[in-house]
């Protein structure tokens, strides 16, 4: 039996993310992953607040600016009562114009191995090849984990903290008690496959995601890197049938179905070398959890809980999310603040998030409307002080938390002050975001109690 201060389970963006901040402050980290990276996952389109906010805060934004992906200055949707498709762009929004007004669409493959390889250098104790079985419990805590090592042993592993990020399959997430809860709102089922040689959207759009509403559901339209498009349909429940049976004929009638994308991809075929060279299918139900942590453990990312994909925010929630529980960790290994109280912020800011989202969505799925109602409903949902049109920006930017406030600003002015400006104003000036609640410390990495 090994003892650490936190065990992570999962090394996709989530489970990175928690460790190489918790690694960072000093605590001994281990990351138990099943799989050997590169792996293949879905969620390739990125948003700014991911990239300029939790990649710069883990050190790595300059090499996932080096890595070639394909730059997303926002988006565009054919969705509502209009016929012709409509725009958005991320520097419109004053929190994001500038240098930061941007992400990336990214191959997951490199973009986890990325994240993973800097956990490591960051200090955390990277395993891979290794399957967390469950968790071992003691007075009441979660105080390690059961797991098999790569020549298939079975072996122990304890620490103060286990961090759930094993994504949309945990067994483990039950463990900190309440339920996983489906929506009944969203509920569809994703068939989704990889083109060479699709068409690009006209300058300056060409690297933006196109999300395209047809009879049955919407489809997505992604350009990756080296002429790879990413293509998925997210079809309603009521019209799954058309996904059972021969897939590659379910695709081809469901892209016939949606104009826009049947041109786009004319000329284009199917990608053929490995992991691009199948279709898949993903049922992208969200769901909800009644308990985030419990003494000893907590989720985050898709064990916790999920979204549906129109707005691109699970990669953004997985490691915004991490970003909240090594927060909470750092701050009660250094015996800053009391587990309960850095938790309980923990989950409100989680839920604050992840409620804008579905909140925002139930509204967009529902109203067959034009895009200005979509901002309005935007501005109604997050509460901005600012117009409707920026609202959205802010809220689909991953920017509505606050908690990446004013990073643009401070770029030129070097690391000390950039990462001051990723969380906000100075330590003690920022308020709570919740009544009685905590602020982060200057460097992000902890909680304190405001003014303290
Ligand atoms: C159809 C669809 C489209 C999507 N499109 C987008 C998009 O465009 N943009 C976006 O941001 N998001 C998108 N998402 C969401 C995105 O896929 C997830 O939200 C994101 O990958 C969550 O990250 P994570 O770190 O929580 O989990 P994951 O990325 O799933 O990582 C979990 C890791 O845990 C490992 N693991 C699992 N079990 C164990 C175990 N027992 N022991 C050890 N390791 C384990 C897995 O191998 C994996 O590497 C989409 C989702 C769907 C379904």
């Amino acid at each position: 039996m090994t003892g650490f201060d936190v065990i992570v389970v999962g090394g996709g963006p989530g489970g990175s993310t928690a460790a190489g901040l918790v690694a960072a402050d000093g605590h001994r980290v281990l990351l138990l992953e099943r799989e050997h990276l590169p792996r293949y996952q879905i969620g390739e389109s990125l948003l700014p607040a991911t990239v300029h906010g939790i990649c710069a805060l883990l050190g790595v934004r300059d090499e996932i600016e080096r890595a070639g992906f394909v730059r997303k200055h926002g988006g565009m949707f054919r969705w509502g009562s209009s016929p012709e498709p409509w725009t958005f762009a991320f520097a419109a929004s004053d929190r994001m114009a500038g240098p930061t007004s941007y992400a990336y669409q990214v191959e997951r493959t490199r973009f986890d191995t990325i994240l993973l390889r800097n956990a490591a250098r960051l200090g955390a104790d990277v395993r891979e090849g290794h399957r967390v079985l469950g968790t071992l419990r003691a007075g009441g805590r979660v105080t390690g984990v059961r797991y098999l090592d790569e020549s298939g042993r079975e072996r122990t592993a304890t620490a103060r903290f286990v961090v759930d990020a094993s994504g949309h399959t945990s067994r483990l997430h039950h463990d900190v008690g309440g339920t996983r809860e489906y929506s009944p709102d969203f509920r569809n089922l994703a068939l989704f496959g990889y083109f060479r040689g699709g068409a690009r959207l006209p300058e300056p759009d060409a690297g933006n995601i196109l999300c395209a509403a047809f009879a049955d559901g919407w489809f997505w339209y992604i350009p990756l890197s080296a002429g790879l498009t990413s293509v998925g349909a997210v079809v309603r429940q009521d019209a799954a049938a058309r996904v059972r049976g021969d897939a590659e004929t379910a695709f081809r009638g469901l892209i016939a179905d949606c104009p826009l994308v049947s041109e786009l991809l004319r000329g284009a075929r199917r990608a053929t070398e490995p992991p691009y060279d199948r279709l898949r299918v993903r049922k992208d139900y969200s769901y909800d959890r009644t308990s985030l942590y419990c003494p000893g453990m907590v989720l985050v990312g898709d064990a916790a809980c999920f979204l549906d994909p129109v707005f691109s925010s699970g990669v953004h929630l997985a490691t915004y999310s991490a970003l909240l529980a090594a927060r909470s960790i750092n701050s009660t290994l250094a015996g800053l603040v009391p587990e309960e109280r850095c938790f309980a912020e923990f989950e409100a800011r989680y839920r604050h998030e992840f409620g804008l989202f579905r909140d925002f969505l139930l509204g967009f799925y529902r109203l067959k409307a034009d895009e200005r109602s979509y901002f309005r409903h935007a501005g109604r949902v997050t509460g901005h002080r600012g117009d409707d049109r920026t609202a959205f920006l802010d809220l689909v930017g991953g920017m509505s938390s606050g908690d990446f406030d004013a990073f643009g600003e401070v770029l030129a002015e070097g690391a000390q002050l950039q990462l001051r400006g990723l969380l906000g104003a100075a330590a003690g000036d920022e308020p709570p975001m919740f009544p009685g609640g905590l602020v982060s410390t200057p460097d992000g990495r902890r909680w304190q109690v405001p003014g303290g």
